[in-house]
């Protein structure tokens, strides 16, 4: 784009005095006058808890307001939505349409540096990749992106650790940290997309799925979390543009959160870690059951399903000889089929051991015995696959090794 037909010649012409991004070019992004390396020095000191605030963390119709609140004109909040949403772009140099004279400044106040990649990990033949990022708390969270016949997933994280304290699992014993902003999480799937369209899992590809599988329980996160699914699934520079429908959040079973999701008009897919189809051992496993119980849990799940018309993934770790026996499918089998078998469809995986750990993957010829006892009762069941298990694949895996160092 030519300087004569940017965006930043037509609003500086005929204006009296400095346009207001000059203003605010001149102040420093803090309106304080300081230097933009000053800036990111004392921003880095004083808000080294909280993360920055950033485009991504707003509705679009508040995107303008904040910018003219930054003293610059409305419409650079919409480019820079833009270049985020429709090109994953957060570099400035690729922002030519926006005026030369702060352009650095203005896209390090609107879309600041969110996270930094401190390790990745390829397996599966390439199909798999890991990553590891830190946050300006320094706190940990890791997504990984896998490549399937067709579709491309990537796996994110909500919370930086996790409170819900599932004893088999890494990022539960981590404890929770704190949530994350809409942006960290919008910003891992950024980061994601831009990786596989360049080739990240062995030849280009358009990311298609996102899961919210990674650390942390994404219902106990809400606002954030409804934030970020709009910014995944919106289009048009609202969003990334990835269908919601290919949209899944897992949860352990908050039934507030279940049900205020299922009224969002939000067509994305609902998967509940069951673990167990009875309360004495879900207890145990996923300790949030003692609050509300298996019966309770599953009926919040198959409403979900009603008001959505979405079915329901039911997600079930195969842990040897605590909940891995046939008797117990047969269990689960029955409690589900209570509301038919059209509205669930039951992802049985082997547990992820966890390093030093007591639980353990089931055998496979229990695995077996289990998907099978669950489709002779008509259910659809898919054996899930372990991606990553050679890389701490297990969600947490990698960021609690990262936080033990
Ligand atoms: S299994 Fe999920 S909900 Fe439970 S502690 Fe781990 S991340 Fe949290």
């Amino acid at each position: 784009m030519s300087q004569a037909d940017s965006p930043a010649r037509r609003d500086g012409v005929g204006r009296p005095g400095p346009a207001p991004e000059a203003a605010f070019a001149a102040k420093g992004a803090d309106g304080l006058g300081v230097s933009a390396p000053a800036v990111a020095t004392a921003a880095h000191r004083t808000r080294a808890a909280k993360p920055p605030p950033h485009l991504a963390d707003l509705a679009p119709e508040e995107r303008d307001a904040w910018a003219e609140s930054l003293g610059l004109p409305r419409m650079r909040a919409r480019q820079a939505a833009r270049h985020y949403f429709s090109r994953l772009e957060r570099s400035a140099s690729y922002m030519t349409d926006l005026p030369a004279a702060g352009r650095d400044q203005l896209v390090a106040t609107l879309l600041p540096e969110l996270l930094t990649e401190v390790a990745r990990q390829t397996t599966d033949r390439g199909r798999t990749v890991k990553t590891l990022y830190r946050l300006c708390d320094s706190s940990a969270v890791e997504t990984v992106l896998m490549a399937y016949p067709g579709r491309v997933t990537l796996c994110v994280s909500s919370q930086a650790g996790c409170g819900m304290a599932c004893p088999f699992c890494a990022t539960g014993k981590l404890g929770l940290k704190r949530n994350l902003t809409a942006a960290e999480m919008l910003e891992q799937v950024r980061l994601a997309a831009r990786a596989a369209g360049a080739g990240a899992l062995g030849e280009p590809a358009r990311l298609s799925n996102v899961v919210f599988m990674g650390m942390g329980e994404p219902l106990a996160n809400y606002r954030a979390l409804e934030r970020t699914l709009r910014g995944i699934a919106g289009g048009q520079a609202e969003g990334f543009g990835i269908s919601a429908r290919n949209v899944t959040v897992s949860t352990c079973g908050l039934i507030p959160g279940i049900d205020r999701l299922a009224g969002e008009g939000l067509p994305v897919r609902l998967a509940l870690s069951l673990h167990a189809p009875d309360d004495e051992t879900r207890d145990r496993l996923v300790p949030v059951n003692r609050r509300y119980g298996v019966a309770a849990t599953l009926a919040a799940a198959h409403r979900y399903h009603l008001a959505t018309g979405r079915r329901v993934s039911i997600e079930y770790a195969l842990i040897r000889d605590i909940n891995d026996q046939a008797w117990r499918a047969s269990q689960l089998a029955e409690r589900l089929c209570q509301y038919g078998t059209r509205w669930v469809h039951v992802n049985p995986i082997p547990l992820n051991p966890v390093e030093g750990s007591v639980w353990a993957a089931s055998r496979p010829e229990a695995q077996d015995a289990f998907v099978r006892r669950l489709a002779q009762a008509g259910l659809t069941v898919t054996l899930r696959d372990t991606r990553g298990r050679d890389i701490d694949g297990a969600c947490g895996q990698l960021a609690a090794k990262e936080v033990a160092k």
